[in-house]
């Protein structure tokens, strides 16, 4: 056996550790004692999991010029990022059929720098297209209850809810679910971001939420709430997931990290918004209690004309931290007091055990050997430029963040040689 790497600090699940750790084939074959030597020496350099971001819109094709699957995958290496699973959205076609699934691959195809799953799509129509999206391999599908920003992806009513999530019951499939209340949103009054965050409350996410618990309930199927932005959706979450009902959630980097009192321009703008300064309080403590299974990033960038400076109401919604979310997250957590195995749980096991990846996301024989070397007491100031990212539009533009990624291998190599990832196959 040959020791890849070694750390004083690796992260596992039992806990930080002094650990060499020896790879084979790609996998982790062994942990030894960090003094038994060999390998690359990080000394006091953290060795955490690759993360596991299940929320990545890479639009190839068809919108390949917002962001592409060579750009999101390099700069998803380039910020610790092993795993990426896609969003069924923005790309062209959008990915709900298996045809349309197999083009998407066909597009990616020699191109990933890091693993890529993908989600397939809910929409009127296509509700005989689950089962067979499900059986090629997608880890779930995506619908909308409210409008999604492009024609070709339409919400689904309450009725098309009901049905796709009895239709996904029969094989315990996973709907994962964008919620906010068409009913309850209004249009921007105005170009201003209080306008546009007066346009889309607390209360549309908590009513769409609370909609998609009562037919979970009903039909016992799996459902997940995406991109998590109000703080009083946690305590409604908590409490379905006490009563059994089969729910689950995340949320991102900048609703934990921005308020909306420091929003300087449209880069910042994404549905549901960021809030208020206090509202990042409730979603830390759904973090810290596990009623949010994670953090990841919805990245969701465009090129720089359609963030329409000055005016919130027309500039598309999406923010780029594909790259960022790592020293993003860990900035604002350990100011807050938790630990690098605190955000390591957040954004690499748990996303992954979420998509049911159970040999990623965790730094334990068997797992595959994805691994970040990361420096949590460097800082670096964001410079969009230097991002990997195709469009250089960051609402993080030249804040000053901890934690470098020093280094990240994919199955125990440096990252270009991505694979598709399969439900339920390894
Ligand atoms: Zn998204």
């Amino acid at each position: 056996m040959t020791v890849l790497v070694r750390s004083r600090r690796v992260v596992t699940p039992e806990g930080v550790r002094p650990l060499g750790v020896d790879v084979v084939d790609g996998r982790i074959a062994g942990l030894r004692p960090y003094d038994a030597g060999g390998g690359l020496d990080l000394g006091d350099v953290a060795l955490l999991p690759g993360l596991v971001d299940t929320h990545v819109h890479v639009n190839e094709p068809g919108r390949t010029h917002w962001e592409g699957f060579a750009t999101a995958t390099r700069a998803a290496a380039a910020g610790g990022v092993t795993t990426v699973v896609d969003m069924p959205l923005n790309s062209l076609p959008p990915t709900t059929t298996v045809p349309n699934l197999e083009i998407k691959k066909k597009a990616a195809r020699g191109q990933i720098a890091v693993d890529v799953g993908f989600w397939g799509g809910a929409i009127p129509g296509n509700l005989g297209d689950l089962r067979p999206l499900w059986d090629a391999g997608v880890f779930g599908v995506k619908c909308f209850l409210s409008p999604s920003g492009v024609d070709e992806f339409p919400a689904l009513d309450g009725d098309g809810l009901t049905l796709a999530l009895r239709e996904l019951a029969r094989f315990d499939g996973l709907l994962i679910v964008h919620a906010e209340d068409p009913w309850t949103l209004t249009e921007p009054t105005g170009p201003s971001y209080a306008e546009f965050l007066g346009s889309r409350t607390q209360d549309a996410e908590v009513r769409a939420i609370e909609t998609v618990i009562a037919v979970a309930r009903e039909t016992g199927a799996r459902a997940h709430i995406v991109h998590v932005s109000a703080g009083d959706a946690i305590p409604v979450l908590r409490a379905a997931r006490s009563q059994g009902v089969r729910i689950t959630a995340e949320t991102c980097p900048h609703y934990l990290t921005l308020s909306a009192e420091e929003v300087t321009g449209t880069a910042f703008k994404c549905c549901p918004p960021i809030r208020e300064a206090a509202n990042r309080d409730a979603l830390w403590a759904g973090l810290a209690d596990g009623t949010l299974m994670g953090v990841v990033s919805d990245h969701s960038p465009c090129p720089a004309d359609m963030k329409s400076p000055g005016d919130f109401a027309m500039a598309w919604g999406g923010i780029s931290s594909l790259q960022l979310g790592l020293p993003v997250v860990w900035t604002e957590a350990s100011a807050r007091g938790f630990s690098l195995e605190d955000v390591v749980r957040w954004m690499a096991r748990g996303p992954a055990d979420f998509a049911g990846l159970a040999y990623k996301g965790r730094i334990e024989v068997g797992a595959d050997a994805d691994l970040v070397a990361f420096d949590p007491g460097a800082a670096f100031v964001v410079e969009a430029g230097d991002l990997a990212h195709k469009n250089p539009v960051t609402a993080y533009q030249g804040r000053t963040l901890r934690g470098v990624v020093q280094q990240t291998w994919l199955r125990g190599e440096t990252p270009g040689h991505g694979r598709f990832l399969t439900r339920g196959a390894r």
